[in-house]
């Protein structure tokens, strides 16, 4: 196990900002994940866990503790019946090749979440979603290296909490869980209307009225391929803003004073407003603001196009909330997570 010393964080992060980090090392089992976060524990070194660095900010300051990233592989049929397969995942997976692994086995669940960029432990953190499908409906449960106890839990689905991007490991358990594996339990039965409203309308534009786990994949490669900047080529960490959850109430309002804002029906009086609706309607879109380019194809996602620092990116983020805040008083929040400037 090498621990590495002062590796830049913009370098581990798809957003590409962050000074260094002082320490940085690699879990490839629960064993080594146990003994490097024991050690820097017991030396008072705080630690951070990232996977594929897809979805958190890192700040001008680095972070003066130990980045532990999580490579723990693993891809394992638990069990198989008439309706459905069980897998258990190494937390180190990369997400999409899950998601390929899963559609050639013909399993249905997760292809609507074909694309997304990092790990497969990660998933759960902030309950990834996509295109109607998000993983609290396939996981069953996972295990997980409790930091406060030392030693490897199983967690249930119900454990979890799980709700619309969030979950206990971005809530009121961030940073006990260290999620060494997931386990997913994917149906045999073939994709089935109703699909999610811009998938449908893809089907529709290209006549397709067949639908394989592999028919939904592609369909979902191609718009997000149209739609997201690939964080390889333009620096990003997706929707760089949550959908804002409003009550009825708050929604009557909304609409009477502004007819054609978009929003989805979650159930037990809750709505999701499309926030990259709110910001386009600002004239944000397509703009650059201290560097940070609010996407043309999705105004949710930020690119960093020349920010020279995190202040940046919190002066253009700060800029986009104020304005939202300000027109709707709707109060939008960032989605992914700060690496501590510690
Ligand atoms: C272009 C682009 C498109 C995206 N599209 C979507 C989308 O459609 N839907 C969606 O939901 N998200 C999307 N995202 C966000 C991101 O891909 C997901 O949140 C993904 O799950 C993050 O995985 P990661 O491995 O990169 O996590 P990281 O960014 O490394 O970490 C994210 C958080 O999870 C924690 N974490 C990581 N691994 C573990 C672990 N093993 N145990 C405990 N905690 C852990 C970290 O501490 C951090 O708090 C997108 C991002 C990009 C760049």
């Amino acid at each position: 196990m090498d621990i590495h010393t002062n590796i830049p964080l913009k370098s581990l992060t798809t957003m590409k900002l962050g000074g260094p980090a002082k320490y940085f090392a690699e879990a490839h089992t629960p064993q080594e994940l146990h003994d490097l976060y024991l050690d820097a524990q017991t030396k008072n070194v705080p630690v951070f866990v990232l996977g594929g660095g897809s979805n958190v900010v890192a700040h001008d300051e680095g972070y003066q503790g130990l980045i532990l990233r999580i490579k723990i592989p693993g891809f394992e049929v638990i069990a198989d019946d008439l309706n459905s397969t069980t897998i258990k995942i190494g937390a180190g997976e990369i997400w999409d090749d899950v998601v390929k692994r899963a559609v050639d086995m013909r399993l249905s669940g997760i292809e609507a979440m074909s694309a997304i960029p990092g790990t497969a432990g990660a998933a759960p953190v902030q309950n990834v979603g996509a295109y109607g499908q998000e993983i609290a409906e396939t996981l069953i449960s996972l295990e997980a290296y409790d930091t406060q106890t030392h030693s490897i839990v199983t967690l249930q689905n119900a454990d979890c909490e799980f709700s619309y991007r969030h979950s206990i490991f971005r809530g009121s358990q961030q940073g006990r869980y260290v999620i060494t594996s997931i386990t997913l339990q994917l149906s045999k039965n073939l994709p089935a209307a109703p699909f999610y409203d811009s998938l449908q309308a893809y089907f529709d534009e290209h006549a397709i009225t067949v639908f394989t786990q592999q028919v939904v994949r592609d369909a979902v490669s191609a718009i997000r391929a149209d739609k997201l900047p690939d964080p390889k080529v333009r620096p990003s960490a997706g929707s760089f803003f949550k959908n804002a959850l409003v009550e009825s109430w708050q929604m009557d309002g909304l609409r009477q004073a502004h007819p054609d804002i978009k929003a989805y029906e979650m159930g037990n009086g809750t709505y999701k407003l499309a926030t990259g609706w709110l910001i386009e309607s600002l004239g944000f879109k397509g703009q650059t603001l201290h560097g940070m380019h609010v996407n043309e194809g999705n105004a949710l996602v930020l690119i960093n196009e020349s920010a020279a620092s995190y202040a940046d990116l919190a002066a253009a983020r700060d800029e986009i909330i104020g304005k939202v805040r300000d027109t709707y008083q709707v109060l939008i929040e960032q989605e992914p997570l700060e690496i501590p400037a510690l």
